[in-house]
């Protein structure tokens, strides 16, 4: 596989596929830029070399006609803008003519970026069914390829593969470079104590990466409604917490194999979610709702992050959609960001909760990949990155 740096890039047409698959907040503002900001390295690398760039990226999904209005690129264009200092043409299109006829004017570092790639699923579902004509003809845009979307790279789409098995040159840019060395660093050899901490609400996604990390990892932290899961598996009444039903079986399973998972001896409970009343409670009644961990229990979860060398971090350990429950999940972040130790913080949720904190510098690595990251540390090779070449 080459390496972005073995690429003559001098002049050339680039297709960037980048994540620009940000939160929107319901009047459609960016609410976390963070993906924007981590693609800069080598959209900037790329105009140094007096490139001419194509850059394509998904937001969200597209399923009906309203998300076309809903989810369009072009917010995403201007922050692009703004944080360059220089114009980004945005073309509210994802094929035809318009397209062509602004590529074929471009100068030397100019910056074009097309509409939503997921556009093309509202027609039988050509971007993520990865159709081998809508591949072909974004190939058919540039010269060389480079593939820096780390969040889709478990997926197999027209945008990454689809473009990658049509182009001679290409090359995975800084952004999934830096993803593999620093989620590499922790599954291939972590440095002892590996303590691992998940949140969350579904353990179905996350079986095999559990099953793999359980193997690695000296002590498995659970937080968040995936603890209600492996409560309720133990016998003890979780109140109307939400549990994952279908995985009950395999968290009686893991409880059964390993002695490495630590679960929560105290939670914030109410009795309504929407209401702002709440207490601590080491026994949930059945009319209880477990919101976040308590205070002993983000006590007993330093006492094994203290003792770690290596740490990896997915899913929040409350409902921290509501400021009132984030308590656990921020005093984590806080006590992590203290310890001199090679800290990993899978995407998603814990990456927005982390970097809407203000800790993501204090970590060794915040993935901008949520299930890709997970994939990654499940030991499954990714699509979007072996289809790059060997
Ligand atoms: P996941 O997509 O599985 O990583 O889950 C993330 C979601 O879990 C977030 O929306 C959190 O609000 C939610 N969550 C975490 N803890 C709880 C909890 N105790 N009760 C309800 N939702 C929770």
């Amino acid at each position: 596989m080459k390496k972005i740096e073995e690429l003559n890039l001098d002049g050339k047409k680039v297709i960037i596929r980048v994540d620009y698959n940000v939160p929107l907040d319901e009047n459609g503002e960016i609410v976390d830029d963070n993906r924007i900001v981590e693609s800069l390295k080598t959209i900037k690398y790329c105009l140094e070399r007096n490139c001419k760039l194509i850059l394509l990226s998904h937001l969200g999904k597209v399923k009906t006609e309203d998300d076309l209005k809903k989810k369009s690129l072009k917010v995403v264009s201007e922050r692009l803008s703004e944080l360059l200092g220089m114009n980004v043409k945005f073309i509210p299109k994802t094929r035809g003519k318009e397209i062509e006829d602004a590529i074929s004017n471009m100068n030397e570092k100019d910056i074009i970026m097309l509409e939503n790639t997921r556009f093309e699923d509202l027609d039988g579902k050509k971007e993520s069914g990865n159709d081998p004509e809508l591949g072909k003809y974004w190939a058919s845009l540039g010269d060389v390829f480079i593939n820096d979307a780390f969040g889709t790279c478990h997926r197999s789409h027209a945008s990454n593969v689809g473009i990658a098995s049509n182009m001679e040159e290409k090359a995975l840019g800084f952004l999934i470079q830096k993803e593999v060395d620093n989620l590499q660093l922790v599954i291939d050899n972590p440095k002892k104590p590996f303590v691992v901490i998940l949140g969350g609400a579904k353990i179905s996604d996350k079986i095999e990466t559990i099953k793999n990390l359980s193997l690695k990892a000296d002590y498995i932290l659970v937080g968040g409604a995936m603890a209600y899961t492996f409560l309720k598996a133990k016998g003890m009444n979780v109140g109307k917490s939400l549990i994952d039903e279908e995985s009950l079986d395999f968290a009686k399973e893991m409880l059964e194999k390993t002695d490495k998972i630590i679960l929560p001896i105290d939670s914030i409970v109410s009795k309504d979610m929407v209401i702002d009343n709440y207490e601590v409670k080491e026994t949930l009644d059945s009319d209880d709702i477990g919101l976040d961990i308590g205070p002993k229990t983000i006590k007993l979860f330093e006492s094994y992050i203290e003792k770690s060398k290596t740490l990896f971090w997915n899913g929040p350990m409350g409902y921290y959609e509501k400021e009132i429950y984030q308590t656990g999940t921020k005093e984590l972040c806080d006590f992590i960001s203290k310890q001199d130790i090679i800290s990993v913080v899978g995407g998603g949720d814990t990456a927005s909760c982390v970097i809407n904190m203000g800790y993501k510098d204090k970590f060794t690595h915040v993935s901008t990949g949520g299930g890709a990251s997970l994939e990654l540390l499940e030991g499954k090779e990714l699509p979007g990155i072996s289809c790059m070449g060997r």
